[in-house]
C-alpha cells in the first residue's frame, strides 16, 4: 500500500471536485474546500452538480470517508501536507488571467499555515505567478522553510474528465525543491509505479493499454509555461485545420479526407484536426489570450497567437453565414438547434460557440428550438427561453416544423438521429452541421439537403 497523503483541494469545479475524489481514489485523505456554501451543501449531500463519468460514482464511494467537504480553509490548512489550489481563473478584459482567486486563496494559506505544507497550482497560471505566490506567503511574514511551491498543471478534458485524471499522458511537476518533489512524487506513486491499475475496481485498470504514466519534473515556470503552451498549441492545430477547411470550400475539397491524409503522419497525428465552428470553452479561449499577452509582457512578438484567436472568431460567422446562405434570409426562420454545450460530454457552456451562434441567430431574427442532452439547465441561466428560443426535450423535438435543422455540440448521440425521422418533422429537409457528424451521401440518401463545414455541399 502506497503511503497516505493529507491533501487539501481548494476550489471544488470540474478541476478541483474530479482532483479530490481522484486523490481519494489513490489513496490519500482529501478535504474540498469551495468558498461556495451552497456547493459545500450539495456535495456533503453527493449531488456533484456537473456532469461528468464516474463522478457521482466516487463522490457516494468517499463522501463520508476520504473525502470531506468545507468552506474552512483556516482549519483544512492546519492539517495539511500538500495544498492544490484549483480555483478559476478568468480571462480579464484585456485578455490577461485574473489572478484575483489564487490570491485570495494564497493570502488565506499564509495567515493559516503552521507546518511544512507543500502549495500547488493545479489552476492553469501563467508563467511568475509561483513568485507572486511566494511574495504573498512572505508578506504575510510566513518563514521561508514553512512552504514550497509547486506548478503541477491538469490537463484533464471535461466530458473524460476523471478518466484522464486517473490515466493522464504525462504527470509535470515543476517545482525547484527536492523536498516538495518527493511530496508530488509520493502522492502520485499509485498512478506512476501502476499499482493503481492493478486494482480490480480501478476506473479503466483492466482496459488501460498504455504504461504507467512518466512523471516530468522540471523548473517552476517551465510547468508554468508547459499548460499554457500546450493549450496554445491545441487551439493552434484547430484553428490550423479551420483555414483548411475554408481553403477547401473554396476549392470544392473535401477537409475531412484532407485531415484523414495529414494525420496518417505521425509527426502530425490525427487528434485535433477536426473542422467546426471554432474552440470554446473555458480554457481554450482564455489560455489563448493570457499566453499571448504574457508574450507582450515579456517583450516576445508571438503574433502567432492572435491569428489563431482571429481564426477562430471568424469561424463563427463563416457559419452563420452558411446557415443563411442554406436559407436565402435570415429573419423569421424557426431554427431547430442541436448542442448548447461547448463540446460533447459535458454540461458546460462557457465560452460555448453555440450559445454565441443561438445569440447571434437570434439577433438577426430567427427564432430557435434547442436541445442539448446534459447543458439546458446551465444554458437556461444565460439564455432565457421565451417568444424567440424554446428548449425541447430531445432532438427530434427541436427538428419539428424547423426551417433548418444546425448541429453545434459534437454530442455522440446526434450522430445517429432517424434521418428519416428528421426528414418527415422538419418543414424542410436542411440541416447545417457545424461538427461533420454525418458522410454526406448518407443525408442525401435520405431526402435532406446537407451543409457541413469544408466538404463538398450536397442537395
Ligand atoms: P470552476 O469555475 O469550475 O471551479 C472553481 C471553483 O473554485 C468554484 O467552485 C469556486 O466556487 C471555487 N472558488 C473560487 N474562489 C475560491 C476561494 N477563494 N476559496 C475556495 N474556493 C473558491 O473552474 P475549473 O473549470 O475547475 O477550473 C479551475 C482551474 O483549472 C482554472 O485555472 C482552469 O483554467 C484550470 N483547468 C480547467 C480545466 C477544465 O477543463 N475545466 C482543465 C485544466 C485546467
Amino acid at each position: 500500500m502506497n503511503d497516505t497523503i493529507r491533501i487539501v483541494v481548494v476550489g471544488s469545479g470540474y478541476v478541483g471536485l474530479v482532483a479530490a475524489v481522484c486523490f481519494a481514489e489513490m489513496g490519500h485523505s482529501v478535504v474540498c474546500v469551495d468558498n461556495d456554501q451552497q456547493k459545500v451543501d450539495a456535495l456533503r449531500g453527493g449531488n456533484c452538480l456537473i456532469h461528468e463519468n464516474y463522478l457521482p460514482e466516487l463522490l457516494e464511494r468517499y463522501r463520508n470517508s476520504r473525502v470531506r467537504f468545507t468552506s474552512d480553509l483556516a482549519e483544512a490548512t492546519r492539517e495539511a501536507e500538500a495544498i492544490f489550489i484549483a480555483v478559476g481563473t478568468p480571462q480579464s478584459g484585456s485578455g490577461i488571467a485574473d489572478l484575483s482567486y489564487v490570491e485570495a486563496v494564497a493570502s488565506e494559506i499564509a495567515r493559516s499555515l503552521t507546518t511544512y505544507t507543500v502549495i500547488v497550482e493545479k489552476s492553469t497560471v501563467p508563467v511568475y505567478t509561483n513568485e507572486w505566490i511566494r511574495k504573498v506567503m512572505e508578506r504575510n511574514g510566513v518563514s521561508q522553510n514553512l512552504f514550497d511551491i509547486v506548478s503541477n498543471p491538469e490537463f484533464l478534458r471535461e466530458g473524460t474528465a476523471v478518466r484522464d485524471f486517473l490515466h493522464p499522458d504525462r504527470i509535470v511537476v515543476g517545482t525547484d525543491s527536492e523536498r516538495a518533489a518527493m511530496v508530488l512524487s509520493k502522492i502520485y506513486e499509485p498512478l506512476t509505479d501502476g499499482s493503481y491499475y492493478k486494482q480490480p475496481d480501478a476506473i479503466d485498470g483492466f482496459c488501460t493499454s498504455h504504461k504507467p504514466p512518466p512523471l516530468l519534473l522540471t523548473s517552476t515556470k517551465s510547468a508554468e509555461i508547459i499548460k499554457h503552451a500546450s493549450n496554445a498549441f491545441l487551439a493552434l492545430k484547430i484553428s490550423f485545420i479551420n483555414a483548411v477547411s475554408n481553403l477547401c470550400e473554396a476549392a470544392n475539397a473535401d477537409v475531412e479526407q484532407v485531415a484523414q491524409g495529414m494525420g496518417m503522419d505521425s509527426r502530425i497525428g490525427p487528434r485535433f484536426l477536426r473542422p467546426g465552428i471554432g474552440y470554446g470553452g473555458s480554457c481554450f479561449p482564455k489560455d489563448v489570450a493570457a499566453f499571448r499577452c504574457v508574450a507582450e509582457q515579456l517583450g516576445v512578438d508571438f503574433a502567432l497567437l492572435s491569428e489563431v484567436e482571429t481564426i477562430n472568431a471568424s469561424q463563427k460567422t463563416r457559419f452563420l453565414d452558411k446557415v443563411r446562405s442554406a436559407l436565402w434570409t435570415l429573419r423569421g426562420k424557426k431554427l431547430g438547434v442541436l448542442g448548447l454545450a461547448f463540446k460533447g460530454g459535458t454540461d458546460d457552456i462557457r465560452e460555448s460557440p453555440a450559445i454565441e451562434l443561438i445569440q447571434m441567430l437570434i439577433t438577426e431574427g430567427c427564432s430557435i428550438q434547442a436541445f442539448d442532452p446534459a447543458a439546458m439547465a446551465r444554458a437556461e441561466q444565460v439564455l432565457l427561453s421565451g417568444p424567440n428560443l424554446q428548449y425541447m426535450q430531445d432532438a427530434y423535438e427541436a427538428a419539428k416544423d424547423v426551417d433548418a435543422l444546425l448541429i453545434l455540440t459534437d454530442w455522440a448521440e446526434f450522430s445517429h438521429l432517424d434521418l428519416q425521422r428528421i426528414n418527415r418533422l422538419m418543414r424542410y429537409p436542411i440541416v447545417v452541421d457545424g461538427r461533420n457528424l454525418y458522410d454526406p451521401n448518407l443525408m442525401l440518401e435520405n431526402g435532406i439537403s446537407y451543409f457541413s463545414v469544408g466538404r463538398p455541399t450536397k442537395h
